[in-house]
């Protein structure tokens, strides 16, 4: 039920701080569940738990997560597969698990989907409508997730907000939303992604609105939108001006 992607310039403690603290301010929505997952030494560092974001936190007490430029969190309202840790997002696409996948919303043809990659032998970690994604995105990735995440949405019915990280490109973070809401905050040698507002207003007020369908990249110092159909775009930008 909350989304947040942070990328800065810096191998710190920030990516984690920036998405655990969004995920605080998230909870106000409601969840089941939460998960981040940061790309550090080319592997995905993932964590999920079900419950209270508390339990998430104890469990990166006990075992400290890497530093890292990138990362990505969720709070989770199970529609597709009970509240447990493994239906918790962050979802890992791939054999090798090189890229996680969080995902706010319902894939309608889920179904058909995940029939068909049964059948392609890929094995499935839970039971979510979300996994799906993660192995077509594992899938289709050729070197750049951008362009892979442009290939999968075509293939997705109904409402989402998508964030993914690959291993092979840190320092980036790729969004995408059908009917489900996503804005960039933009900041200083650093960018981020929220479900709302609230996801990153401590850090900076000025964000970008982002319209149906579309996809965006973002890196420290940069910031792309393209649409579904892979022409270029330009969000519109505002400041935020009250308390979230
Ligand atoms: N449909 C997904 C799931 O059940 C995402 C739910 C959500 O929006 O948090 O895992």
């Amino acid at each position: 039920c909350g989304i947040v992607g942070y990328v800065g310039s810096q191998v710190s403690s920030r990516a984690q701080d920036v998405v655990m603290e969004g995920l605080a301010r998230l909870e106000y929505r409601g969840y089941d569940s939460a998960g981040i997952a940061l790309v550090a030494d080319g592997a995905i560092e993932s964590r999920k738990r079900s419950g209270k974001l508390a339990n998430l936190i104890s469990d990166i007490g006990q075992h400290p997560l890497a530093a890292s430029s990138t990362a990505i969190g969720h709070t989770r309202w199970a529609t597709h597969g009970g509240p447990t840790d493994a239906n918790a997002h962050p979802h890992l696409g791939g054999p090798d698990g090189k890229l996680a996948l969080i995902h706010n919303g319902i894939i309608e043809n889920f179904h058909a989907l995940r029939t068909e990659l049964l059948e392609a032998g890929v094995e499935f970690a839970s039971e979510t409508d979300t996994e799906v994604v993660a192995h077509l995105l594992a899938r289709a990735y050729d070197g750049d997730l951008t362009t892979a995440m442009r290939a999968v949405v075509a293939r997705l019915e109904g409402a989402f907000t998508l964030l993914a990280v690959h291993v092979d490109q840190p320092g980036v973070v790729v969004g995408a939303r059908r009917n489900s809401p996503l804005v960039v905050g933009l900041g200083e040698g650093e960018n981020f992604l929220g479900s709302d507002v609230a996801a990153f207003i401590g850090y900076t007020r000025e964000a970008m609105e982002l319209e149906q369908d579309q996809i965006v990249t973002i890196t420290p110092d940069r910031v792309e939108v393209i649409g579904f159909d892979g022409e270029s775009a330009k969000g519109k930008t505002f400041h935020v001006d009250w308390d979230a």
